[in-house]
């Protein structure tokens, strides 16, 4: 049992000041108790704003080597994904684990207790499967402890280059073949206390979708969450119209890959019709808003997504930047650019999305919340800084998702156990360092 006193604390509707958290041996919340003038004997303080800890529903942790490497010269989506099959091909399970782990300490000092990894780079490059065929996804899982965060490995399967294309030399290592043969590799992956296993479908021009329903049924028999990307690109839409004479959305829900445990992954160009069957079915929509200006994709629609009954995520994706609160800020103004209002989203609705319907979408429904009984996983943001100070505390939330960024996380603690303590992470001591040995690993 852990005491700690929350100057300020953000309980999901409001921000209350003085209150005194209890964790368990068991790594979760054991009590909550407000109006707590002052720490009692013992307690650890933690000053500044405390909220649960934020959901990364999205990323792929190799991306981050191509950070400002893609920022030179033009191109389109499409060039940069040259420079990361680059990056890919120089991946093993040994600099992956070394780059993910400094990666996922990134993410703990930005405040991330759980990351939803999106992982597609299965086996050796040419296609060979290592030794163990999971040796990949087993060495995130492992990267995720050493950084003291919790994972949702989805495991992707990847099948093809495009609707009716062979994997290219690039996408070898990717594919498993068949879906058959990714569910009976995937089938060998256990959970464990940090780990949580769920599905991906690439997307709909990456598994054919005479394959789409065995990805389905091996997340359903598991009740796993399942993430796709989808209709990032108008160009995936058009050639799914040619294809097979329908969007990315409805060829989802003609093979039963639509549902509640199902996250679409950015969402962007939708029609009518696809925001009622995302809607219609509380299919999660993941908006990654740094990585989508980054690409160039657009915005998609997530006010009317939401309002037609799907959830919302963040995620950092190819993480340009990995900073939760720069998400949650950029989905409610690039809004405004667009639709040139203001108010779309309050600071409450956007730590939501950030914190607990983040975790529900990674599949975990005990997190994201200050509470009794849920896991002991929070962050806290400085309101003292030169970017945070002045509002009032009770301004607590505006104040984290308006004017916060990565650098204003003090602590960060995952069942119970703090991982980041003033800023420095209490397992990898230079994560600087880190990252750029481990990127200079990989870049080629
Ligand atoms: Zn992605």
């Amino acid at each position: 049992m852990k005491t700690y006193w929350l100057e300020h604390a953000w309980l999901g509707t409001h921000v209350e000041p003085g209150v005194a958290l209890e964790t368990g041996s068991d790594g979760r919340i054991a009590s909550l108790r407000t109006g707590v003038e002052a720490p009692p004997p013992g307690a650890e303080v933690l000053r500044g704003l405390t909220v649960p800890g934020l959901a990364n529903a999205h990323s792929h942790a190799f991306h981050r080597a191509l950070r400002s490497r893609v920022q030179v010269g033009s191109g389109t989506f499409w060039t940069w994904r040259e420079f990361m099959y680059t990056v890919a091909q120089n991946l093993t399970p040994d600099t992956y684990f070394a780059l993910a782990r400094a990666v996922y300490a990134e993410m703990a000092l930005a405040g991330i207790t759980n990351v939803g990894e999106f992982h597609y780079v299965h086996h050796a490059p040419g296609g060979a499967p290592y030794a163990d065929p999971n040796a990949m996804g087993e060495a995130l899982i492992e990267a995720a402890a050493a950084a003291g965060i919790r994972i949702t490995l989805l495991d992707t399967a990847y099948l093809s280059a495009g609707f009716g294309k062979a994997p290219d030399h690039h996408q070898l290592r990717f594919s498993d073949g068949t879906a058959e043969a990714w569910a009976e590799r995937v089938s060998a992956l256990k959970p464990r206390g940090h780990a949580l296993i769920g599905a991906a479908v690439h997307s709909v021009r990456a598994v054919p979708a005479d394959q789409l329903g065995t990805v389905a049924r091996w997340a359903g028999e598991r009740q796993a969450p399942l993430h796709v990307h989808l209709s990032e690109q108008t160009a995936e839409n058009e050639a799914c119209q040619a294809a097979h004479g329908r969007t990315p959305t409805q060829l989802l829900a003609d093979h039963g890959v639509l549902g509640p445990r199902t996250v679409g992954v950015h969402n962007t160009h939708l029609t009518d019709g696809d925001i009622a069957l995302l809607g219609g079915t509380t299919t999660g929509t993941c908006m990654c808003p740094t990585t989508e200006r980054d690409l160039a994709d657009g915005i998609g629609p997530a006010v009317r997504l939401q309002h037609a009954g799907s959830p919302l995520s963040l995620g950092s994706d190819s993480h340009a930047v990995i900073d939760l609160l720069e998400e949650a800020r950029a989905m409610e103004l690039n809004e405004r650019l667009r639709s040139r209002t203001r108010g779309h989203w309050t600071a409450n609705a956007l730590l939501t999305a950030a914190t607990a319907d983040g975790h529900t979408a990674l599949g975990l429904a005990d997190a994201g919340r200050l509470e009794a009984g849920a896991l002991a996983d929070f962050t806290t943001i400085a309101l003292d800084s030169v970017r945070t100070a002045g509002p009032l505390p009770r301004l607590g939330a505006e104040t984290a998702v308006f004017a916060a960024t990565a650098a204003d996380v003090r602590h960060t603690v995952v069942g119970g156990r703090h991982i980041v303590r003033d800023g420095s992470h209490t397992l990898v001591p230079d994560v600087a360092s880190a990252l750029s040995e481990s990127i200079a690993a990989v870049r080629g």
